[in-house]
């Protein structure tokens, strides 16, 4: 059984986008992966195709409808489908490779794009939404977020990078930033390749790319290290 997405958008001709190039695309040519986006606003029950109103207690902005999301949401995720569904939301739990990686052994993910200035508290309960962030920043929607997670789990997914064990030692992998990379020329505008990844010593090599692991670590993101 492949990784199945389904994306709720009032943007769906945003899709595949990057989720369609190289190979996160391949992969889903190969059967890999799928994606199927819906359109919230095909839910809509009324003349207008009314899919957000006015904030109850007033405010700025436009809330989405919890009875046309609850729509689509049974439409393409009934009570039993074993797959979790997230809405996209700067309120949310913060993504990580941790929680990548969990999502990667699942069966698929429902992915829930907000747009305006959110959603209405009432279908994330009864629906139990779960809330996931990209980051510290507001977006416009949840589109281009719901794009970072699909990729971030279709490449962890057998098959799709080239060689399998190619994950272990990146970046959060292992709890720390990935050791600096280099490629020919041996000598680039003076800078030569550090001589150890040069000798030939495996033993050698690994332990100045732990070394290098820890003190960009340190260095940048000190809070890996708690
Ligand atoms: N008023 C909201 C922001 C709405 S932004 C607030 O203050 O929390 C509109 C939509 O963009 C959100 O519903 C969400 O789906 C998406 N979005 C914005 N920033 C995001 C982020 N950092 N991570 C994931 N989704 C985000």
């Amino acid at each position: 059984m492949s990784w199945r997405a389904d994306v709720i958008t009032l943007f769906p001709d945003l899709f595949p986008g990057p989720l369609g190039a190289s190979v996160i695309g391949r992969g889903a040519t190969e059967g890999l992966w799928s994606l199927t986006t819906t359109q919230l606003r095909d839910f809509a029950t009324d003349r207008h195709r009314t899919v957000d109103d006015t904030p109850a207690g007033g405010g700025p902005g436009m809330v989405l409808k919890p009875d046309i999301l609850a729509l689509a949401i049974d439409a393409v995720s009934p009570a039993d489908d074993p797959r979790p569904r997230i809405l996209m939301s700067p309120r949310g739990t913060p993504l990580t490779q941790a929680t990548v990686r969990e999502l990667a052994a699942g069966p698929g993910a429902v992915l829930i794009c907000g747009r305006f200035e959110g959603i209405d508290q009432r279908v994330i309960d009864a629906r139990n939404l779960q809330e996931i962030s990209i980051g510290d920043y507001v977006l416009a929607g949840g589109e281009v977020a719901a794009m970072v997670l699909i990729e971030a789990v279709v490449r962890l997914i057998p098959g799709v990078l080239g060689a399998a064990d190619s994950h272990a030692d990146e970046s959060f992998e292992n709890g720390l930033l990935e050791y600096p990379q280099y490629t020919r020329p041996q000598s680039f505008e003076g800078c030569d390749i550090p001589a150890v990844l040069t000798s030939g010593d495996h033993g050698k090599v690994e332990k100045w790319r732990q070394a290098e692991s820890e003190a960009l670590t340190r260095r940048r993101r000190p809070d890996l290290l708690k």
